[in-house]
């Protein structure tokens, strides 16, 4: 099924490893053309050199940028004005979360949490604005969490930032209506990614293989589907809410959590 995306401008933020990646990837296979960022030169480099070598008639963009230093995103955004001359879809995906419970959170690291989730959506937004506001199918895609609906105490400062992002996704779709510019997000359970693979170089049992450790997660946080889920997964539901196919969708989430939420 096409996603009506050909020939489109998308811009993904993290588009150099897993979520991100996958979502670049999904992009370049229908046609659009994708700018990425990331902090890391190697990372970044490897994941355009990945792209060039699968989609060698691709238009691509690359440019490290940190989505929290206001100065680079508006210097990113320039440059893909000017490589791409317009901006329909921008995805705001850069970001992590903290593993931390009420006890062993400091306050510097609450705020740190705060800045991550507030403004790795809010400086690239600001800075795109212009463009997607003169795109005749613009959307902006938030990737969110579930635990902004169902919060977990070992993630404590995550989920009740998560939980923040969503109502300011909320408000955004209202703000930017009349702009025609569509506002969704994902909210996403545990899905395989770099992230994880960081958690599970520090598991306690080093004899435990990838395969048993992250299966032994979906067992023990009694996950319905019996496994984490794919970036893959998360990408084609992000690239719906991007593309012209949820032309009528605003405000909205998907849950891509292969049924972990517990909320009707
Ligand atoms: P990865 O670590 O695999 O990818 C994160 C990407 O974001 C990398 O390209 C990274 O590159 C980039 N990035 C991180 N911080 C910044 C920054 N400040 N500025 C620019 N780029 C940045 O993780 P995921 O794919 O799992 O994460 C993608 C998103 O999904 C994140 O927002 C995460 O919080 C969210 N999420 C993921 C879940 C999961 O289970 N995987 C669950 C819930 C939410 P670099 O480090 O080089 O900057």
């Amino acid at each position: 099924m096409s996603f009506q995306l050909e020939g489109k401008n998308a811009v993904v933020t993290g588009g150099s490893s897993g979520i991100g990646l996958a979502t670049v990837e999904l992009l370049l296979a229908q046609g659009a053309r994708v700018a990425w960022c990331g902090r890391d030169q190697q990372r970044l480099e490897q994941s355009r050199a990945y792209m060039e070598s699968r989609y060698p008639d691709a238009k691509i963009f690359t440019m490290t940028c940190n989505v929290l230093d206001k100065q680079q995103v508006q210097q990113f955004a320039a440059a893909v004005q000017q490589q791409f001359s317009g901006v329909d879809c921008l995805i705001n995906n850069a970001g992590q979360g903290r593993v931390s419970n009420f006890d062993n959170t400091a306050d510097e690291d609450w705020l740190k949490e705060v800045e991550l989730k507030y403004f790795s959506v809010l400086h690239p937004i600001r800075a795109f604005l212009p463009a997607l506001k003169q795109s005749n199918a613009a959307s902006i895609s938030n990737v969110n969490s579930l635990l902004a609906l169902q919060p977990e105490p070992h993630m404590i400062a995550t989920s009740s930032a998560r939980a923040a992002l969503l109502n300011l996704t909320h408000s955004l779709a209202h703000q930017f209506a009349p702009d025609r510019i569509r506002v969704n997000s994902i909210l996403l359970g545990m899905v395989e990614s770099a992230q994880w693979k960081r958690r599970y170089q520090e598991r306690s049992d080093p004899e435990q293989s990838w395969a048993e450790w992250i299966g032994n997660i979906a067992k023990k946080r009694g996950i319905p589907m019996g496994r984490l889920g794919k970036p893959e997964e998360a990408a084609q539901a992000l690239v719906f809410l991007a593309s012209p196919l949820a032309s009528y969708t605003t405000g909205s989430v998907i849950d891509v959590s292969g049924g972990f939420n517990k909320h009707i």
